[in-house]
């Protein structure tokens, strides 16, 4: 008997999730704008957020390889439920799990993993967006622990979440090294969240920004070793990364299958487009784009999961994959005409949504520069 592996079981039950309960109600949840709540609970109880956590800490004992089919799978249903779900699997949780105590983790990590408690990840700043070095919301070492002044900008999940993990600067003068982590739990007094911004795409990831004013929090509430901040952050970019580049295939496979069964449909001189070899060509584009960011993106999450360095495949791949959700989108929009158009169809969500992959993780400006550096320049 041939045994489906972990990879197999995991994409069958999360496409089956998704066709049958994401992709139906994927228009209205997108046209709510509302954080889908439910969604999120639903997902919860099926284990998903603990997928790259160790089974024997309470995580459901996955890896990184299958965190990003979930991520893909989802993506392909619905880009906003994607996001939440990769914020919560790791960069939302990741550092509570790693540097928080047994009573922060009982009283914030565990529920998180269950869909009781929404995270959220604060990093960028209204003067320090890629240049993370800029960071100015200040944590000064006080009797008993930190006082926090500042604003975060950006924060996925801000206007929902119940805790927040923050990149704060400790001393200035130590620049990088001075940049460390905080928890800081939502009804911390001096904690305020601006109301949600209007997005043009993914319309239900609620975002915002943070401002701490005068925020005390225990000594404990620092998430690793004082000066290790930006060392813990690059330890995950390349799971960052991947993960983005998964977003991105399961955006290029939506718009692919829709364009492949709308150009059949579709008659025009008497014809299917589909028969019309222009059209054919960019639907020969989209697949071979999907192809190339699926073999990149699997690869360097094999890296990841052999413990292997690959920040220039995850890179490589989270660059590639998300140019291609861009240009599998565009593609959608005219293959479908006029209705590529109209809010009546998916192809312009996907034009929408795929902006969403630009920034997170590093700007493709800022990835092609690393890049160029690592072949040499
Ligand atoms: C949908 C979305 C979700 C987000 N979620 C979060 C979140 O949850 N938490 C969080 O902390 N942040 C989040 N962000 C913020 C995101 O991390 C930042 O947008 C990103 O770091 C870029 O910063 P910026 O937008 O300020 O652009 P800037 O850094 O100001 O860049 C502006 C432009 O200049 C280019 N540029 C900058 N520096 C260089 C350089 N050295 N060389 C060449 N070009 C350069 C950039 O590539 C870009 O084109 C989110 C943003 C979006 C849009």
């Amino acid at each position: 008997m041939i045994r489906s592996n972990p990879e197999e079981i995991i994409r069958k039950t999360m496409a089956k999730f998704v066709d049958r309960e994401l992709i139906p109600r994927a228009r209205e949840i997108d046209e709510s704008g509302e954080f889908p709540m439910e969604m999120f609970q639903r997902i919860g109880k099926m284990g998903v957020f603990g997928i790259r956590y160790p089974k024997k800490k309470g995580g459901a004992g996955g890896n990184t390889t299958l965190y990003c089919v979930i991520c893909e799978e989802l993506a392909r249903g619905l880009m906003s439920v994607a996001a939440l779900t990769a914020m919560q699997c790791l960069m939302g949780t990741n550092f509570l799990f790693h540097y928080g105590t047994d009573e922060l983790r009982e009283q914030y990590f565990f529920p998180a993993m269950r869909g009781e408690k929404v995270s959220a990840f604060c990093l960028t700043e209204p003067e320090a967006g890629s240049d993370l070095g800029n960071v100015n919301t200040i944590a000064k070492k006080v009797d008993g622990g930190w006082l926090i002044n500042g604003m975060k900008t950006w924060v996925t999940n801000g206007p929902v979440a119940d805790f927040f993990t923050v990149l704060c600067q400790t001393d200035p003068a130590k620049k990088f090294r001075g940049l460390n982590f905080f928890f800081v739990p939502r009804e911390t007094p001096g904690v305020s969240v601006s109301k949600p911004f209007d997005l043009l795409g993914t319309r239900t990831t609620k975002m915002s920004e943070l401002a701490f004013s005068d925020v005390r929090i225990p000594g404990e509430y620092m998430l690793g070793a004082e000066g290790r901040g930006m060392s813990n952050l690059m330890s995950i970019l390349a799971e960052i990364r991947t993960m983005t580049a998964a977003l991105a295939i399961g955006l290029q496979q939506a718009a692919l299958e829709d364009s492949i069964r709308y150009a059949k449909e579709r008659v025009q001189f008497g014809q299917a487009i589909s028969s019309y070899q222009l059209i054919q060509a960019k639907i020969a584009n989209m697949a071979t784009d999907l192809e190339a960011s699926r073999l990149m993106t699997y690869r360097a999450t094999n890296m990841v999961d052999k413990g292997i360095s690959c920040i220039k495949e995850a890179s490589m791949a989270k660059y590639f994959a998300t140019e291609a959700a861009c240009k599998a989108a565009d593609e959608a929009t005219r293959i479908f005409g006029a209705y590529g158009y109209s809010m009546e169809y998916t192809a312009q969500r996907y034009y929408r949504d795929n902006r969403f992959l630009l920034y997170g993780g590093g700007t493709h400006e800022i990835l092609q520069t690393n890049i160029a550096r690592w072949v040499g320049l």
